[in-house]
This record gives structure tokens, sequence and C-alpha cells, in this order.
């Protein structure tokens, strides 16, 4: 309530019966701050103190918080596309790649993570899987606002052999984010450390139905046949199937 007062001020009734028994209030006209035009505003006055509450007409207003509106959403926007450039890797910001990669495939990567789901973008190299991923569906989706975590597959091998406490501190966002992109998915040897953190991942992530994208140079079977263990391998790529949708490079 805008004329009502919790804590009285210094020149308030101490008590709040006096300050609702002195409480007065009417319309009056008041002239817009901004055009100048006679509006009809409601004023209250407290032992003598006035208030109205509006000094600008309603169009005015409306007109004001519209320009505030589209500010804020210019910068919004000017924040993200930033936030963007600090993810991705200036390489795969290039014209260059932009145009080489292939619209088709940056059109169906795009379509994926706007209905929600996850990205299995698998192929040779040199398809243009990452550069889709990054400008297809990653931009995209740091544009909507939406949160990604972008990691390697070799980055999480490597800190796969950190010590518990450390390796949990960085595992949790992974787990976490609304949306996780693992680049370049089992390349070089796996070890029994970096399959299992792998599995913990997927196993994270499904519990919450959290989509995954993920760039990898196998096929699904061709996956899980990389890992120490099949049956770790096939649990985390049937888990993965479930978090992201394969698309072939
Ligand atoms: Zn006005």
């Amino acid at each position: 309530m805008i004329f009502s007062r919790t804590s009285p001020g210094p020149n308030d009734a101490p008590v709040e019966t006096a300050v609702e028994e002195d409480l007065k209030r009417d319309q009056v006209e008041k002239s817009c701050i901004i055009c100048g035009h006679l509006f009809v505003t409601e004023r209250a006055s407290i032992m003598g103190r006035e208030w109205t509450l509006s000094d600008k007409c309603d169009a005015c207003f409306a007109t004001l918080a519209k320009a505030v509106e589209e500010k804020d959403s210019k910068l919004q926007s000017e924040l993200r596309a930033r936030r963007f450039e600090e993810l991705c890797p200036s390489l795969y910001r290039s014209p260059e790649l932009r145009a080489a990669a292939p619209l088709d495939k940056m059109k169906l990567v795009r379509e994926a993570v706007a209905s929600g789901k996850g990205i299995f973008a698998y192929g040779e190299s040199g398809m243009f899987k990452t550069t889709c991923v990054w400008l297809g569906a990653v931009q995209w989706l740091v544009h909507k606002g939406k949160r990604v975590e972008c990691v390697s597959g070799s980055e999480i091998r490597t800190r796969s052999a950190e010590a518990r406490n450390k390796l949990d501190a960085y595992l949790a966002p992974l787990i976490a984010a609304p949306w996780l992109f693992i680049d370049d998915l089992g390349q070089g040897a796996m070890t029994d450390a970096y399959s299992d953190v792998l599995l913990q991942i997927a196993e994270g992530r499904m519990s919450e139905s959290r989509p995954v994208i993920i760039t990898t140079q196998f096929d699904r079977e061709a996956l899980a046949a990389r890992f120490t263990t099949p049956e770790t391998g096939k649990a985390v790529v049937r888990r993965l199937s479930l978090l992201a949708n394969p698309i072939q490079f």
C-alpha cells in the first residue's frame, strides 16, 4: 500500500490508529510533468503531508514504460551476444566457417534444441559437426537466455584423474546445468576414471531429463565399444540416447 506506513517517521503520529484517523484521500486533477495535459489521480494527506499517486498521465507512463522495456531488451541481447563470444572459441565464430557450415545440418541442430531436445552429432571429422553445434544450437540457446555448460571430452578425461572433492566440484555444474555441450566425445584413450565420470554425468542428467549436446566421431555402438568395460559403455550410451537425438554428419 502506497499510503500506509509501517514505521513512523519523525513527523508522523506515533500510533497507527492516529494515522488512520488522520488519513484523507480524494481525487485531484494534476498536469502531467511530461505532456502537461490535465489528468486525474488520487491524493492522500496525513497530518498535513500530501502525496499524489502519479505525476504522469497514463499515456505518458505507458510510453515511458515501453521505452525502458526496449532499452532493457536491447541491453539484454547485447549481454547475451557477449556471453556467447566468451563461451565459443573464436575459430568457430569466423565468417569462413560460418559460410562453409552445411545449412541443412545447422537447421537440424537448431530445430532439435528449439524443441528442447539434445543432440548426438556424429560423423567423420571435417563435416562441421562442432561448427554447426556452436552456431546452430549453442548460440541460439544463449540468445534465448539458457545456461549452457560447454566442455570437451578431453577436458573431462583430464579432470577425471583429480581428487574426489575437486572432481565433484567440477562435475556439479556439468550435471546441474540446463544444457550441457560435450565436444569431441570419445577421442583419445578411455580410462576407468573417465568412463566412470561419463556415467556419473549421464546418470545425473538423466535423473532430471536434462538434455545433452554431443559431437563425436563415433556412432553410438562404436562409442560404447570404446569404454574400458562394455557394461559402462552401454550404460552411458543408453542414457545419452534418451537425452540426445542422433544427427548424422
Ligand atoms: Zn502526459
